[in-house]
């Protein structure tokens, strides 16, 4: 399994975090990973677009987003 990083800031504390992730689940993902900081949940919806950009939005537990 193929991992590759995506950074990404924490909707709690605003670190900005490097996560892994895996390119072969599909163009869509959504995934956790504790911040490294604070240690919360975060929940990260990731997106690859046409040109194999990837936008990655965060959310608290809560779903609240602070983007
Ligand atoms: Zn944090």
């Amino acid at each position: 399994m193929l991992a590759d990083l995506v950074e990404i800031s924490c909707p709690y504390c605003g670190e900005a975090l490097a996560v892994e992730y895996d390119p072969g689940q599909g163009r869509r993902q959504s995934f956790e990973e504790d911040c490294g900081v604070c240690c919360r949940c975060i929940t990260i919806e990731l997106r690859v677009d046409s040109r194999g950009r990837i936008r990655a939005r965060t959310l608290t537990e809560d779903g609240t987003s602070l983007d």
